[in-house]
């Protein structure tokens, strides 16, 4: 999967993105990150990206022109195929979570728009944005993180960005639970200790504690996701065996 990421800041983009296990993906080809500067598809001649604002008010907006080039600019670059999916990071937008991530995972070309200032001429943004998501109900900046969020979450979902042993279906929220606790070495630490079931070597036992403590916090911090998926607190209720009854002629029911 390639992301291209259309910004005014693509080293603190591309600074991010670069580390662990996402900068492992693209050195291992799994996706393409590229970080595009608008800036360097001004026409204006001091490079200008914004202006004030018509009718008035406080603050700069982005202009249409360098975001327009810029998103031609990688159509070029990707060639013939599949239309990109374009979105504008943005606190007007729809929330993003798992079910987002995985919906934008299946894209092949996903081109992201940061904004800054007050935001971006919408005229631009009627042109070539297909969808508007917000990160969480509160206002940033830049687009620039939120774009990195979205590159690691859906990143995630992709073969091969993870190692093998670790997958991401298991994971909070994924699995539609929150995840269970996680402890490792060493054993004792300021007088606390790792739980004795997860030393016993006893895997059905230990699997039990880990959903009965992942059902305990998921009660206690997020009922709504219990709600949702109930076959989760079922999974920890003894099956009752059917009592076998006799009928007035003998036969067992
Ligand atoms: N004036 C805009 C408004 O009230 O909707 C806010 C602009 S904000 C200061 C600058 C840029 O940061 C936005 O254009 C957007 O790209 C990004 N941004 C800020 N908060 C965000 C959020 N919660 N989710 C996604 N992007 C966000």
């Amino acid at each position: 999967m390639r992301f291209d990421i259309m910004t005014l800041f693509p080293e603190m983009v591309m600074g991010v993105l670069s580390e662990s296990i996402i900068g492992r993906a693209q050195e291992a080809g799994v996706i393409t990150v590229k970080a595009h500067n608008i800036r360097d598809f001004s026409k204006d001649k001091h490079r200008k990206t914004d202006d004030t604002p018509y009718g008035g008010g406080r603050g700069m907006v982005m202009t249409c022109q360098p975001i327009y080039d810029c998103y031609t600019h990688i159509l070029g670059e990707l060639g013939e195929g599949e239309k990109p999916h374009v979105v504008y990071t943005s606190p007007k937008g729809r929330l993003f979570d798992h079910g987002v991530a995985t919906e934008l995972s299946r894209y092949t070309n996903l081109i992201i728009l940061c904004g800054h200032y007050e935001g971006v001429d919408q005229r631009v943004l009627d042109e070539i944005v297909d969808e508007e998501i917000s990160i969480g109900d509160y206002v940033l900046t830049g687009g620039e993180l939120p774009a990195c969020i979205l590159v690691d979450a859906v990143s995630r979902l992709i073969d091969g960005t993870l190692p093998e042993a670790v997958c991401h279906e298991d994971e909070s929220v994924a699995s539609g639970i929150l995840e269970y606790p996680q402890y490792t070495k060493p054993r004792s630490f300021m007088g606390r200790e790792v739980p004795e079931i997860l030393l016993s070597g006893d895997h059905a036992k230990i699997d039990r504690w880990r959903l009965e403590r992942a059902v305990e916090l998921t009660r206690e911090r997020r009922p709504d996701l219990l709600l949702l998926h109930p076959e989760k607190e079922e999974a920890l209720k003894p099956k009752t065996k059917r009592k076998r009854t006799r009928t007035e002629d003998g036969a067992a029911t």
